[in-house]
């Protein structure tokens, strides 16, 4: 389908972008979870004012029939602004605001993972938790997406094997690069602690990784940067799948490895603290698999298949530097004797403020979940 007549216009643009912003007038994009618990909305409203802290941002409030989140004949939800990062499409003053949603009864709406996450992250801030997300995702031909074709894979068959492609270069081995790139710098620009970026297994999967983040931060951190990324995926005409099992059969599937430290595990001896929480974590996997994606746990059924690179859903494994195990303990970490885990299990598209919340309540607060 030729859906260039929807295209923007790069020259045409910069003609109203370079129009100078009065300086008392800032643009605050809202943007937050809908109903999936995947995907994200944004409005944008004028301040008089350049917002220093979220206390200072007004609630606002949205459509939330429109997004999965209530009923039409009750469709208001509130916004509560919790994060605030530079506007990089915009630029100048302008500001990014990821809210939390709330619903009428002023409690957490469905989707708002975020409110649990941080009463729980609050409990342990002494522990100092840190989160390192690696956050794989696929590119997508076409703006649609609609037929979730890989971007740059032929129209008809498939590419050579899965080999070259990982950490690739070349034309013929890395699609999309320039997303990559885009994205990477975008985020840096906000203020994500973005730590790196990498060519996946599959061809037009890649990661980008952000963190450590302490405590709310990490989930504030992956959202943001996952909207960053639609967004600048967008501006190439390019769409973005966080599906964890893109293509079916022999080609990586897509995950959110989550890196998770104490400050005890941080220090000297602390390999025992890291053992001790795997044995948590262990007795737990059931529950960590359910909230590990946006579906119970079926999209993970797809991926954690005990192949390409991931342990099996239903059986709990742990290793130094195995990255066929449900955790790993990097070999670096093993050697040194202190560090971090890497829980390999949540997928591509999962809620990371459940995520965090989940390796907080078993391997700190001792839950059994
Ligand atoms: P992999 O070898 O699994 O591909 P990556 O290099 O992609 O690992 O990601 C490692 C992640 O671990 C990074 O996001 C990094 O910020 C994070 N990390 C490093 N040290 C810690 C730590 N002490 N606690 C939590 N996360 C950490
Ligand atoms: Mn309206
Ligand atoms: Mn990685
Ligand atoms: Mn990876
Ligand atoms: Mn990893």
């Amino acid at each position: 389908m030729d859906l260039s007549y929807l295209s923007s216009n790069a020259s045409v643009m910069a003609k109203y972008r370079d129009l100078k912003q009065p300086d008392d007038k800032v643009q605050c994009m809202y943007v937050w979870i809908d109903g999936s618990g995947e995907n994200m909305r944004a409005k944008t409203r004028t301040l008089n004012f350049v917002p220093k802290s979220v206390e200072e941002l007004p609630i606002w409030d949205f459509d939330g029939s429109s997004t999965g989140q209530s009923e039409g004949s009750n469709a208001d939800v509130y916004l509560k602004p919790v994060a605030i990062y530079k506007d990089p499409f915009r630029g100048a003053n302008n500001k990014l605001i990821l809210c939390e949603t709330i619903s009428y009864d002023k409690k957490p709406n469905f989707a708002n993972k975020r409110a649990s996450c941080a009463e729980v992250m609050k409990k342990v801030a002494d522990s100092q938790p840190w989160f390192g997300i690696e956050q794989e995702y696929s590119l997508l031909s076409g703006k649609n997406g609609i037929n979730k074709h890989p971007l740059g894979w032929p129209e008809n068959g498939f590419l050579a094997p899965q080999g070259p492609y990982y950490c690739g270069v070349g034309a013929h081995r890395a699609f999309g690069r320039d997303v990559v790139e885009a994205h990477y710098r975008a985020c840096m620009y906000a203020g994500i602690p973005i730590s790196g970026e990498n060519a996946e297994v599959m061809p037009s999967q890649w990661e980008f990784q952000v963190g450590p983040s302490e405590g709310i931060n990490a989930g504030d951190d992956v959202w943001m940067a996952r909207f960053i990324l639609e967004r600048v995926a967008e501006d190439f005409g390019i769409a973005v799948t966080f599906d964890p099992k893109l293509i079916s059969g022999d080609w990586n599937g897509a995950g959110a490895h989550t890196n998770f430290s104490t400050k005890a595990m941080r220090g000297p001896g602390g390999i025992k603290h890291i053992e001790e929480a795997i044995e948590h974590l262990r007795v737990n996997h059931t529950a960590h698999i359910s909230n590990y994606d946006p579906k119970g746990g079926a999209d993970n059924v797809r991926r954690l298949t005990g192949r390409h690179e991931t342990g099996s859903y239903d059986q709990f494994s742990a290793g130094v530097a195995n990255r066929g195990a449900s955790v790993r303990i990097p070999r670096r970490v093993f050697d040194q004797g202190f560090g971090y885990l890497e829980d390999r299990r949540p997928a591509s598209n999962c809620d990371p403020y459940v995520v965090t919340e989940y390796l907080v309540r078993s391997s700190i607060l001792k839950e059994k979940l």
